[in-house]
């Protein structure tokens, strides 16, 4: 019996690691040619064409989510009387008698008067864009070497985050032409990181959907693939996370899905061992419980036109 609950049950997976870290940069550096072959044949010749219309749908979707909540003209958001105190936290109307609460938003630090109701919107909002993985410091000399390339090229008023997205893609690429595939995961991961906190919701779902195909291939840095059924936990909540701002259930989500992996995978099919397909219903088996708290109560049938009819 214990045999089975070793083999079955009881030994935790562990999950994938997504972390960026200096000596496995060092190790895609320092890598030999002997896997050029295997890399050869694992990489698609050219990248598919998709039609971007289904992105834009799911990034007005999150957009209208991120509208600005409340108002900056220290009123009560219910009837409209001014307040004086400036203190944060929540307050009840002198006039109206309703409770409201002061809060700074995420969207312009604005400190803002919201009406209790749109407290939870409020908060998703904050969560939306926060706790994104600092890397920039993760790679100091990386980041100054693609600094001075982009001014090499003359392009002016850089921004860190066009810095950030220039390393990322040159060091996915890397990884990916050394077998580091597992490497080249983590840079797309904190691709998706990088998307989220510019607000580019729609995008770094995308880019989180293909990092969960690619750990359900499970790759490594030796150009290699196997199987993994079990979600990476730091993964699963910034998927989670974003399918709460945005409301939207896995299940309904097979378009981008699709898309995703048709726009971003770089691999050919036949090199990984978990098709697209099935990645999907790992996925949604995966968040079968959150889609279930989506679904909408339907309104009762009226019986009541039933039997008068018949
Ligand atoms: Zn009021």
């Amino acid at each position: 019996m214990k045999f089975f609950q070793n083999l079955f049950g009881t030994k935790k997976i562990i999950g994938i690691n997504l972390n960026i870290s200096k000596n496995a940069v060092m190790d895609m550096k320092d890598s030999t040619h002997t896997l050029q072959d295997k890399i050869e044949s694992d990489l698609k010749k050219s990248p598919d064409i998709v039609d971007r219309r289904i992105l834009m749908r799911y990034e007005k979707r999150f957009i209208d989510k991120f509208k600005k909540i409340g108002n900056l003209n220290q009123k009560c958001p219910y009837c409209s009387k001014a307040y004086q105190s400036l203190n944060l936290g929540e307050k009840k109307c002198g006039e109206c008698k309703k409770t409201f609460f002061v809060q700074k938003r995420v969207q312009d630090m604005g400190t803002v008067a919201v009406m209790l109701e749109k407290k939870p919107q409020f908060d998703l909002q904050w969560k939306a864009t926060s706790q994104i993985k600092k890397f920039k410091f993760f790679l100091p000399n990386e980041y100054s070497y693609i600094e001075k390339q982009l001014q090499g090229q003359g392009k002016k008023n850089l921004q860190s985050g066009d810095v950030m997205h220039s390393l990322l893609n040159a060091y996915a690429k890397n990884s990916l032409n050394a077998g580091h595939y597992e490497l080249y995961m983590a840079f797309i991961f904190h691709k998706a990181e990088l998307m989220r906190s510019q607000q580019r919701f729609a995008e770094a779902l995308e880019c989180y959907l293909y990092v969960y195909f690619l750990q359900s291939n499970l790759p490594d840095n030796e150009a290699n693939f196997s199987q993994n059924l079990s979600i990476n936990e730091e993964l699963r909540q910034q998927i989670a996370q974003l399918l709460e701002f945005g409301n939207i259930q896995i299940k309904k989500l097979k378009d981008l899905f699709d898309y995703a992996i048709k726009h971003l995978n770089v691999f050919n099919e036949s090199s990984l061992t978990i098709s697209a397909h099935k990645s999907y219903s790992l996925l949604m088996k995966e968040f079968k419980e959150e889609d279930a708290n989506k679904e909408e109560i339907k309104p009762m049938r009226s019986f009541v036109l039933y039997t008068k009819a018949s």
